[in-house]
């Protein structure tokens, strides 16, 4: 790796880092000639259970992550998507996922990497430790580069006990609102759930439908999606219940509650699919994030924009995480400049709702004129400076975040 960089360096090649290529910004896409580098034969794992600690190489899969965790009786908590991502690509993307309200993003996880910079060094930052001060924190300016300031071969990620008991419950409501409101309620009654999810009924629905498959809650228009994960029955119960009494206090329709594993996993799976049932008349899916407790203005103004352009704009969200994933959809006689009116009035709003154009997918490619126009303008000449000090000679992922 380190012999690539240098010669790359040393002529001026462009390198594409690739994970599992699942990210949703083109961020891995080569867009010139140079070298795209897998490192998907670099995906061992080996997993210190007295250190509650994974070492993964940066080609080994999610799906290897959660398997060799759960082989060693231990758990890694998050689940963004796509179990084909690679370690190194989650890391460049800062993934997240429908267990974020929980348990955090990657950043919370990884407590080491090693890293091989644009200029050939080897660096190791961080480790197996819970705790480390020492300096400025160039690990974590390194999650989320979208392999723009080195490349990941190797991390220590953090793993969980493994949580005993779980059930997934839907509660159903006729106002979007209300549905809305009702979640900070469930952590003020001091409930965490793994998931807090927005769904609206005809989209689940639909989804349901082309799966071959049936979404078990019937009632309402707008609906939350929970998963409960507890270290015991009797803690999954008592949070139940916790969350029964405030759907009474508050007057929702009837909860559905999925305890058999695969009642649950039905249920999450058509929430999964969701974007692979758009996904054939999808132009551009966005996931714009505003403080949760904006998300019903976030949605109200996404609905006026849409009888505005007169199109449809299907939205479902991780409702905890204020983050919502919005679907510009193919509409007849549109031009580019249509869908860029539309994703533009859409992003005003949210940063006027104290949001962030993206929460979870980043830059990459597909977002870098959107990035340009709404981020601060001396936080982009920061970001540029740090560019230039990794990779002097700009061959890392060329022309990615930043236009
Ligand atoms: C169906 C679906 C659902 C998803 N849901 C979520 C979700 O809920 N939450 C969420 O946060 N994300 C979600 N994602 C996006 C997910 O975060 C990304 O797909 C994933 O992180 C990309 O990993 P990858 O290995 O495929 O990377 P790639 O797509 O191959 O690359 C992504 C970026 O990482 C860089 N990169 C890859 N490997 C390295 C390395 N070793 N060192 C340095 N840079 C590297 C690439 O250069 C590129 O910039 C979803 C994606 C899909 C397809």
């Amino acid at each position: 790796m380190r012999q690539i960089l240098l010669v790359a360096n040393k002529y001026r090649v462009p390198v594409f880092p690739r994970g599992g290529g699942t990210g949703l910004a083109a961020a891995c896409m080569p867009t010139m000639s140079g070298i795209i580098l897998s490192l998907e034969r670099m995906n061992k794992i080996s997993i210190d259970k007295d250190n509650l600690m994974a070492e993964a190489e940066a080609g080994a899969t999610l799906g290897d992550l959660i398997k060799a965790a759960d082989e060693a009786g231990l758990f890694f908590p998050l689940h963004p998507g796509d179990e084909g991502a690679h370690i190194g690509g989650l890391i460049a993307c800062n993934a997240g996922g429908v267990r974020a309200i929980k348990t955090g993003v990657m950043r919370n996880y990884v407590k080491g990497i090693e890293v091989v910079l644009p200029t050939g060094e080897i660096l190791i930052l961080g480790g197996k430790l819970v705790k480390n001060n020492a300096g400025y924190d160039l690990m974590q300016l390194i999650i989320g580069s979208e392999g723009t300031l080195g490349v990941v071969t190797k991390a220590w990620i953090r793993l969980q006990p493994r949580p005993q008991a779980s059930a997934t419950i839907i509660i159903p409501f006729e106002d979007r609102r209300k549905a809305l409101e009702f979640v900070p309620k469930i952590f003020q009654i001091g409930v965490f759930p793994l998931a807090i999810e927005y769904v609206e009924k005809e989209l689940v629905d639909q989804t349901a439908k082309i799966l071959g498959m049936s979404w078990p809650c019937k009632e309402g228009k707008y609906h939350l999606m929970l998963i409960l994960a507890e270290s015991s029955e009797e803690a999954l119960l008592l949070e139940c219940e916790k969350l029964m009494d405030l759907c009474e206090k508050v007057g929702v329709l009837e909860p559905i509650i999925a305890e058999r594993r695969e009642e649950q996993a039905n249920i999450l799976k058509i929430r999964s699919e969701i974007y692979s049932a758009l996904k054939n008349e999808l132009i551009d899916i966005l996931d714009t994030t505003v403080p949760p407790a904006k998300m019903a203005d976030l949605i109200e103004s996404v609905n006026k924009l849409a009888k505005k352009y007169e199109t449809y704009i299907p939205a479902f969200g991780h409702a905890g995480d204020g983050n919502l994933h919005l679907h510009l959809m193919r509409k007849e006689g549109w031009s580019k400049d249509d869908y860029d009116r539309l994703r533009d009035e859409i992003y005003e709003k949210t940063i006027q709702l104290g949001g962030t154009i993206t929460g979870e997918h980043g830059i990459g490619y597909v977002r870098r004129e959107c990035f340009k126009k709404f981020v601060d303008r001396k936080a982009l000449e920061l970001m540029k400076e740090i560019k230039k000090a990794f990779d002097p000679n700009n061959i890392l992922n060329p022309d990615k975040i930043f236009i």
